[in-house]
């Protein structure tokens, strides 16, 4: 049995979705296989041509997979990780975005903005933090427009937070990417108070720092409007690292606007870049604009990821002789930074949430020292 969950957000994702299922039905011509996910209902015929045998399940039909394989759905506590305090948990708060940015297909796919009930989500808190998650990542589409009303009672992103710290544990929150309109005051001021249960790391993708660029994107702000709350979450969390994504040539971007965006992402000093190279998603609005040749996007890449590359060693050189804290990835012979660096440590890491201090770089990786017994 095989079950594929695919993406769609980039043609680069296709490509390697389409190469997979490729290689499962060369390998296991007799295996049972589901595709589901984004590329299975954006475009299900290719999903065919590349697996003809399999069975092509969209969004709405996901909560049947488990009968097609002649199983019931599993207990929620069935669904989490291994249970040895050694895993990092996603979980998902909302879904789905109604925004229009010309490049993106998502609305097409997810329209409706979802967010699950804070009854549901302390529940699966409790299960993780009694299952010793160290981490808990905050996963959505649109994380910041979380927005539940439960029997009267408006609960927000920051609100859903601070119940989910309420729940006992050592574990903490982290935020997966959310989009800079919803970095408010409050989540900041959170941040600051919650002691390092919730960490001091945001992901805002900037997608360009040209307001031209950013115009023609649809996105909804400017560059000096991202830079102010960049700030203030700098000033709200002096330690705290901020990571960005940015889309490496964007239709008609011109040599000075690519050059205008990244020098603003150089000021900015992120911590880190997504580069995404620009591909053209079927149905959008930048899919009918002139993209520059292959060689320029390639070029522009190139110097986003030179930026990133040093970006990315400047922030690992600033944790040496600092402490961190670090969630065990890997089984405990690395671990994740509440400021998202990953340290290699001697030995194994123990359980739970484990303070080490960073004591040098190997090959540019930030290397530690567990400050407890482990
Ligand atoms: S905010 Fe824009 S880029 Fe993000 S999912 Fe929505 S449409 Fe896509």
């Amino acid at each position: 049995m095989c079950v594929v969950n695919t993406c769609t957000v980039t043609a680069e994702a296709d490509r390697e979705a389409l190469a997979l299922l490729r290689r499962v039905t060369r390998r296991n011509p007799a295996a049972r296989l589901v595709v589901t996910g984004c590329l299975a209902e954006r475009a299900p015929d290719l999903v065919r041509a590349a697996a003809p045998h399999a069975t092509v399940v969209g969004h709405a039909g996901k909560a049947s997979i488990p009968a097609l394989f002649g199983c019931a759905p599993a207990p929620a506590e069935a669904a989490l990780p291994a249970s040895n305090g050694r895993s990092r948990a996603f979980l998902k708060i909302q879904d789905g975005c109604n925004m229009a940015c010309a490049y993106c297909t998502i609305p097409s796919i997810r329209p409706t903005l979802v967010s699950l009930p804070v009854a549901e989500l302390l529940e699966k808190t409790r299960a993780y933090a009694a299952a010793g998650v160290p981490e808990i990542v905050l996963c959505g589409v649109r994380l910041g427009r979380y927005l539940r009303r439960d029997a009267g009672t408006r609960t927000d992103l920051a609100g859903l937070i601070e119940r989910l710290l309420e729940v006992p544990g050592n574990f903490r929150v982290r935020l997966s990417s959310l989009e800079v309109t919803d970095a408010t005051d409050r989540l900041f001021t959170l941040m600051r108070g919650a002691g390092g249960r919730l960490c001091p790391h945001l992901h805002l993708p900037l997608q360009s720092g040209c307001d031209a660029t950013l115009k023609r994107m649809k996105r909804w702000y400017t560059a000096d409007f991202y830079r102010r709350r960049a700030d203030a979450y700098r000033a709200a969390a002096p330690d705290g690292s901020l990571f960005a994504d940015v889309i490496a040539g964007f239709p008609e971007e011109t040599d000075a606007e690519h050059e205008e965006s990244l020098g603003f992402a150089r000021d900015l000093q992120f911590d880190g870049l997504h580069v995404f190279r620009y591909s053209p998603r079927p149905g959008t609005a930048a899919a009918r604009w002139k993209a520059p040749s292959e060689r320029v996007v390639s070029a522009r890449a190139q110097a986003w990821r030179t930026l990133d590359f040093e970006r990315r060693g400047a922030h690992a050189r600033r944790a040496v002789g600092r402490p961190r804290v670090l969630a065990p990835a890997l089984d405990g012979r690395e671990g994740v930074s509440e400021d998202f660096l990953t340290v290699r440590v001697d030995g194994v890491l123990g359980r739970g949430l484990t303070p080490v201090r960073v004591t040098g770089l190997a090959g540019g990786v930030p290397t530690g020292t567990a400050r407890t017994a482990v």
